[in-house]
C-alpha cells in the first residue's frame, strides 16, 4: 500500500466522498472543511507539489483547474465567489505532500491570506 494518504484515497484504501473521477484526476470533500464548500482536486499520479511539475504536466494542470471550476458550479459557489488554493511547501501551509488544489466557497474570505 502507498505511504501517501492521497495515493491511498486514489487506490480506494482510505474512503473519501468522491465528487469527480476520470482517468487522471479525482475530487473529494476535505475531511476538515474550512468553508461550507471545501473540496480537494488531485492528480491520481503522485506529484509532491506544484514544484514537482514540468512542461509535460501542462495538460494535467489545466485539467485540474477545469475540474475546480466544474465543482464550483455544481456546488453553487460561483455567484458568491470562490477561491482555488495550492499550498506549496511547509511555510505556505502544505501538510499533505501530494499535489492538491483546494476549492473553497460559501463564505467571505480575507485578503491577504493569513
Ligand atoms: P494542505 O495543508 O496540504 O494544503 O491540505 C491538506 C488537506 O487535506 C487539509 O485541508 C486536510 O484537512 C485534508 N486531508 C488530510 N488528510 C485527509 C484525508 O484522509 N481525507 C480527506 N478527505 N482530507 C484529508
Ligand atoms: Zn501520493
Amino acid at each position: 500500500m502507498a505511504e501517501c494518504i492521497f495515493c491511498q484515497i486514489v487506490e480506494g484504501a482510505i474512503p473519501a466522498k468522491k465528487l469527480y473521477e476520470d482517468d487522471h484526476v479525482i475530487a473529494f470533500d476535505d475531511m476538515n472543511p474550512q468553508a461550507r464548500v471545501h473540496v480537494l482536486v488531485i492528480p491520481k499520479r503522485h506529484l509532491v507539489s506544484l514544484d514537482d511539475t514540468q512542461d509535460s504536466d501542462s495538460v494535467l494542470l489545466g485539467k485540474l483547474m477545469v475540474v475546480c471550476a466544474k465543482i464550483a458550479r455544481e456546488r453553487g459557489i460561483v455567484d458568491g465567489g470562490y477561491r482555488v488554493v495550492a499550498n506549496t511547501g511547509r511555510e505556505a501551509g502544505q501538510s499533505v505532500f501530494h499535489l492538491h488544489l483546494h476549492v473553497l466557497g460559501g463564505r467571505p474570505f480575507a485578503w491577504p491570506p493569513g
